[in-house]
């Protein structure tokens, strides 16, 4: 048995993309329509998933499936009672500047979250494009604002967090130890877990708006979803670190094409 966290964004209805969380098109393609969120998680219960509690993954628990939200949308507030109601806990992280601000979570919305059980961890600041470029005070700035503001507002210590746009390096881990993160969930496909320091680093399976329901569930139970995801996250990678802007602009304008186009024909079948 291990953990495997599935990372969700905002979920929203009606095609209102930009209702919840970042606007945009390139932000659009990692949220989904509620319908499909609502099938998700049917399609994960009726599999007979075992979820794991977000806390007791936070105390070093790592089994189960974890299901992790970022940014702190508005949509975070109706997606936790959806999840409550079915008996199913999971993490929020929060873009701390942007707590009661339109399109996203406010400080009640947070309480209630916390109070039913869902864990609230940060997700930065600011959420800078490229964390990872950030020079050391910069980013101590961007961790330890975004964890005093969740630690004032919950009344407890705030020691989970998850990297912005999964840029990773180790000195956004050390950053992020320094501010009390014991837990650091990046946007690697893997269920290996990475403890450097007091720190302990878990990757992350992403949705997207077009994933279907038998995605989560495949890449829940394991076997070749989560391979193909890891594969292509690796060839990703290097175009990542090394042509970051480039790499960025091109997506962005490739998912903008894309989103506007209707559905593009050529895009690969759904998994
Ligand atoms: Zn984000």
């Amino acid at each position: 048995m291990s953990l495997a966290t599935l990372m969700y964004h905002d979920v929203v209805s009606g095609g209102r993309w930009d209702e919840s969380g970042f606007a945009g098109s390139a932000a659009a393609h990692y949220k989904l329509d509620a319908a499909n969120f609502h099938a998700h998680l049917d399609a994960l219960l009726a599999a007979g998933v075992a979820f794991a509690e977000p806390d007791a993954v936070a105390a070093g628990g790592r089994e189960g499936c974890l299901l992790t939200f970022d940014d702190g949308g508005a949509s975070a507030s109706a997606v936790g009672k959806i999840m409550s109601r079915r008996g199913v806990r999971g993490c929020f992280f929060i873009t701390t500047s942007r707590i009661g601000t339109p399109g996203f979570v406010g400080a009640r919305d947070l309480l209630e979250l916390r109070r039913d059980g869902h864990l609230i961890g940060s997700h930065s600041h600011t959420h800078p494009a490229n964390i990872a470029r950030l020079d050391a005070r910069a980013l101590h700035e961007e961790w330890r604002r975004s964890v005093d503001i969740l630690e004032q507002l919950l009344g407890e210590p705030v020691h989970a967090a998850s990297v912005p746009g999964g840029f990773m390096s180790p000195s956004v881990r050390s950053a992020a130890e320094a501010a009390g993160i014991r837990t650091l969930f990046t946007s690697e496909p893997t269920t290996r877990a990475w403890h450097t320091g007091s720190c302990a680093i878990l990757g992350r399976y992403a949705l997207l708006r077009e994933s279907a329901p038998g995605t989560a569930v495949a890449l829940a139970a394991g076997g070749g979803a989560r391979l193909r995801q890891w594969a292509a996250w690796n060839v990703k990678k290097p175009l990542k670190r090394w042509a970051g802007p480039v790499y960025r602009f091109t997506r962005a304008q490739w998912l903008h094409g894309r989103l506007s186009s209707h559905r593009d024909p050529t895009a690969a079948p759904r998994e």
